[in-house]
C-alpha cells in the first residue's frame, strides 16, 4: 500500500523518548494560519522551487513533460505542474525539490530500519506526524501495525481532529501519543482558520 509522506527525518530528538525516524505524512483537516508544514495541507505529489538557490541553468526545463519554464512559483506553472518531481530530480543546486512523495509501506519499513540500533540503545523508535497523521488512515493503520509486528517503540503526534472509533486498532499500537492544542480559545481558533483558508483558497486556485 502507498501513502503521501512529505519527509522521513531520521535522528529526531524533538518527537518523543529518544532518537526517533519521524515519518512526516501529508494530509491535514485543518489550516491554521500558523502551520510549519502547509505543504503537506493536500495528499498529492508537490515540487517546491526556491528562487534563491537557481542558478538558471535551465536544465529542470529539459525534462518536464507539461513544459513548464524555470519558475515553479509562477501560478500558471504551478496549475500546470503535476509534482512529478522530474526537475527536481536533475536540478544541480537542489532549487526544486520533492516535497510530498507516494511511497510503498514496505520503502519506510527499510529505511527506518538502518536506525534501528540508534532506537535500541537511545530508547527510542518512530514517531508518525505531518500534517494530520490519521488523514492517511488505511496506510497508518498498515504501516503502524508492521512496524508494530517488528517491535518498534511507537508514538503519534496529532490535532485530535478524527474518528476514534475508526482509529482504535491504531491507537492501541502507540506507546505514545500527544496532542497539539492548537488555541485555547476555540472562537479565535475558527476565525484564524478562516483566515489561512481564505489564503489557501486563493493561493490554490490563482
Ligand atoms: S514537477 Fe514535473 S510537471 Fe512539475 S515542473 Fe517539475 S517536471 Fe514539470
Ligand atoms: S535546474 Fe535548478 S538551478 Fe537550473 S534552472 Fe532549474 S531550478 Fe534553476
Amino acid at each position: 500500500m502507498k501513502g503521501y509522506v512529505m519527509q522521513l527525518q531520521p535522528f529526531s530528538v524533538n518527537d518523543g523518548e529518544g532518537i526517533r525516524t519521524t515519518i512526516f505524512m501529508a494530509g491535514c483537516p485543518l489550516r491554521c494560519k500558523w502551520c510549519s508544514n502547509p505543504e503537506g495541507f493536500d495528499q498529492k505529489p508537490k515540487t517546491a522551487f526556491y528562487e534563491k538557490l537557481c542558478i538558471g541553468c535551465g536544465l529542470c526545463t529539459t525534462v518536464c513533460h507539461v513544459h513548464n519554464g524555470i519558475n515553479l512559483n509562477d501560478p500558471k506553472q504551478r496549475e500546470k505542474c503535476d509534482g512529478c518531481g522530474k526537475c527536481a530530480d536533475v536540478c544541480p543546486k537542489n532549487a526544486k525539490k520533492r516535497m510530498v512523495v507516494e511511497k510503498e509501506v514496505s520503502e519506510i519499513v527499510e529505511e527506518v530500519k538502518k536506525h534501528r540500533l540508534f532506537y535500541m540503545q537511545s530508547g527510542g523508535g518512530i514517531t508518525f506526524s505531518g500534517g494530520e497523521t490519521t488523514m492517511q488512515r488505511e496506510f497508518l493503520n498498515e504501516l503502524s501495525e508492521t512496524l508494530y509486528d517488528m517491535g518498534f517503540h511507537l508514538a503519534m503526534e496529532t490535532c485530535g481532529y478524527f474518528d476514534f472509533d475508526a482509529l482504535k486498532p491504531v491507537l492501541q499500537r502507540m506507546d505514545l501519543i500527544f496532542m497539539d492544542l492548537k488555541h485555547m480559545d476555540s472562537e479565535k481558533h475558527a476565525y484564524l482558520q478562516a483566515l489561512a483558508m481564505k489564503r489557501y483558497w486563493k493561493t490554490s486556485n490563482a
